[in-house]
């Protein structure tokens, strides 16, 4: 469209009148643009994106850096040439409402919390991928947790690290192997302000350690009606290596890591304080926060004059821990001398002896070779701890047994609560709208509610096929750009890109496996027998191709091998077409492929998956679990609503284990998974495999989505913790 078709302003007065307009207009976007409710709502994601298409993608889908590319003038032009305004107005209104709303879940159940809201601590936030202060698995849970809670209206404020430069960005050479680049956010387009105490004074906090003082200020993120307050060590009176001790995620050595951790706890208390926030939980998601309960407990000895042990009984009431690692090697340990380093002046107010405090994060408390814990602190920390599904509560309770040797195993105080997904953030657009079509009206209001979702089974079964196949088409064409871009970067010839182009067959079933790559994941279980991948994969009546993405960390060697073992394949020209890995996984790739699957696989060595959660996002968007029965699916495979590779059974033999286990896939995909996909009627339709979408939405959408995570946690674990009405947790 060209310019000519705007009127030319023909007065003076005309032209104010427009420049106040437009004026309007660019404050709705910005207002819209600083909220992060944005991206759970396509519409107002589409409305960006329609601003300028191209430079949306190249902006990582940043709508503050969008923005900032315009003025008011163009802004407004642009909205006059494809009709924005009313969009624009009716976004606006929306997020308006949603913020002024008082009829909602948290009133009504959750109103005692309302003064006094859960402070929810976490060391990571996955939002989006335009605000890269996320890894992973842990990040989306944490960013999916505070959205449902704002949804739901929960009572909660969060509060995390800023992370400047965040994760790495993997990059893949010609011979794929990994190098991790770290870029530089820009805090200007990050939608995030200054956090100011109640008399509007920006607020830094200050955190004592033996060696000098740690300096921190406190950025104010909004998602929804959730705070987020992000702790950030890059400010004047920090030395220049604390100035950047907040610059990465999981970066440096173990002094950086007790430094964040300190700031992430004891700063992150001190921020609320600041605040006027008195909270009337906290939630230690995950061990890196537990510094966090002891500086609660200095509070409530300083303001209340309790002695050390009845401050603790009173902060541990109030506390909720999560842990996540199934692995002992998972949890962080810091020896005596970094422990008094960092935590002696305060243990000094809190009147106790280093053996004192460092016996609060052993199992033995007198065993002088113990290092401090922080999975153990926080479990002594806190009244309520819960693991993250009912597998991985079993394992917690025999992985932390001997800190309560004189109970038996079922007696030991680790209960679980199943994590999920929030839904808005990771169902199609596409979907959404057969799912408004069929479901009550306000089902998205309701969606952990099990009644919502029945309706999925009165759906029409070609009507959902083909949504599906629009989503995979769409998959298709986003691995084809990936790829023929990462040829390009890497320099390679023009046939290595035009193959890149044409990559991937969208009738061919696709299966999608994209994790961190940990080798208990074991990303190459499918290729313990070559020939047989081969023959899976080229099969002339019923082929099947696959799609990985998934990151090393940058300090794991082997991970980084099994990456270059599955990019190769790529060389071979058995797999050139049938195998892709893309670049670079974040919430972008994340959604794309999650939303596009035919079958999203899953192989770790069982008990090690904690939860997982992106087969979670599959369920919503019509994809079939294929995985192992570990984490989330060992409860809740049911026979008709995926499949399941093994019985849930594991060897201590890691080898016979992985043998099995691989024999295994090849079984389930032979045998179940690639007939039943090929099994189609006289229309083309498989219908079997439809039924099998239904199954899997009808019974597990509701169920592992991130408003059922918080209901459970505000009637199990918030409530009784804050002194409400007590619920008991989930125990085996
Ligand atoms: C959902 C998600 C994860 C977590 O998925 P797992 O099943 O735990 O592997 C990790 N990274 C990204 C980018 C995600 O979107």
């Amino acid at each position: 469209m060209s310019q000519a078709q705007i009127e030319p302003s023909k007065s003076t007065s005309a032209n104010n009148v427009s420049a106040i307009s437009a004026q309007s207009l660019y404050e709705k976007c910005w207002a819209l643009a600083q909220n992060i409710w944005w991206s759970w709502h396509p519409e107002v994601n589409n409305l960006f994106r329609d601003l300028d298409p191209i430079r949306w993608r190249q902006l990582d889908h940043n709508p503050v850096a969008l923005l900032r590319e315009f003025t008011p003038e163009r802004l407004e032009m642009r909205a006059g040439e494809l009709v924005l305004y009313s969009r624009i107005n009716q976004a606006y209104r929306r997020l308006k409402e949603y913020l002024a709303s008082t009829d909602t879940w948290g009133a009504t159940h959750a109103g005692v919390l309302g003064a006094m809201p859960v402070a929810y601590f976490s060391a990571e936030f996955g939002l989006h991928e335009s605000v890269p202060i996320y890894s992973g698995g842990l990040g989306v849970l944490s960013g999916d947790h505070i959205k449902s809670a704002s949804d739901l209206a929960a009572p909660l404020v969060a509060i995390g690290l800023f992370y400047d430069q965040g994760y790495f960005k993997q990059h893949l050479d010609k011979d794929g192997w990994q190098h991790e680049e770290y870029f530089d956010t820009k805090v200007k387009n990050v939608p995030m302000e200054p956090a100011v105490t109640p008399d509007g004074k920006p607020i830094t906090v200050t955190i004592q350690t033996r060696s000098g003082n740690l300096k921190a200020k406190v950025w104010l993120m909004r998602v929804g009606r959730v705070h987020l307050y992000l702790l950030d060590c890059d400010v004047e009176g920090n030395s220049p290596e604390d100035r950047e001790l907040t610059a990465r995620l999981y970066g440096g050595d173990i002094r950086t890591r007790i430094r964040q951790e300190l700031v992430l706890g004891v700063g992150g208390v001190r921020a609320l304080d600041a605040l006027n926030i008195t909270p009337g939980a906290y939630h230690l998601n995950e061990g890196h926060s537990a510094f966090a309960a002891l500086e609660v407990i200095r509070g409530r000895m300083e303001n209340d004059g309790l002695s050390f042990d009845d401050a603790l009984r009173e902060v541990a009431q109030r506390t909720v821990f999560t842990t996540h690692t199934p692995v002992p090697a998972g949890h962080d340990r810091f020896d005596g001398a970094m422990v008094e380093e960092h935590l002696g002046p305060l243990r000094d107010q809190l009147g106790i002896s280093f053996e004192q405090l460092m016996g609060l994060g052993r199992v033995e408390p007198q065993n002088e070779h113990e290092t401090l814990c922080m999975t153990v602190l926080a479990l002594k920390l806190s009244r309520r701890a819960n693991a993250v599904s009912s597998l991985h509560g079993h394992v917690s309770r025999r992985m932390w047994a001997h800190l309560w040797p004189w109970r038996v195993e079922e007696e030991i105080p680790i209960g679980h609560i199943t994590n999920g997904v929030h839904v808005q953030s990771w169902l199609a657009l596409q979907m959404q709208q057969l799912y408004d079509r069929i479901f009550p009206a306000n089902w998205m209001e309701q969606m952990g509610e099990p009644d919502v979702w029945k309706g999925i089974h009165s759906i029409d079964p070609g009507e959902l096929w083909e949504t599906h196949h629009t989503l995979k088409n769409l998959l298709v064409t986003f691995v084809r750009r990936r790829l023929s871009r990462q040829c390009r970067r890497r320099g390679e010839s023009d046939e290595m890109i035009e193959a890149a182009r044409t990559i991937l067959d969208p009738g061919v079933l696709t299966i999608g496996f994209a994790r961190r790559f940990a080798t208990y994941k074991r990303a190459d279980l499918i290729l313990s027998d070559l020939d047989r991948f081969v023959e899976l994969i080229n099969d002339t009546n019923r082929p099947i191709q696959f799609i990985f993405a998934g990151k090393a960390h940058p300090a794991d060697d082997p991970g980084k091998r099994l990456i270059e073992k599955i990019a190769n394949l790529r060389h071979d020209e058995r797999f050139a077409s049938k195998v892709a890995f893309i670049e670079d996984y974040d919430i972008n790739v994340g959604r794309h492929l999650t939303q596009g699957v035919d079958v999203w696989l899953n192989n770790p060595r069982r008990p090690l998956e904690a939860s997982g959660t992106s087969g979670q996002k599959v369920v919503l968007n019509g994809g079939l679990n294929c995985s192992v029965l570990d984490g989330w699916w060992a409860e809740a495979f049911d026979g008709s609503n995926g499949f399941a590779i093994g019985r849930g059974t594991s060897h201590v033999s890691d080898e016979i284990n992985d043998g099995r286990d691989a024999d295994e896939l090849y079984r389930v995909l032979e045998q179940e998974v690639i007939p039943l996909f090929y099994d189609r009627d006289l229309d083309g339709l498989p219908r079997r495999w439809v039924e099998m979408m239904m199954n899997s939405i009808g019974s597990l959408a509701w169920r592992f989505s991130a408003h059922r995570m918080v209901m459970d946690y505000v009637k199990t674990a918030y409530l009784p913790a804050a002194g409400g009405s007590s619920c008991s947790m989930n125990f085996p």
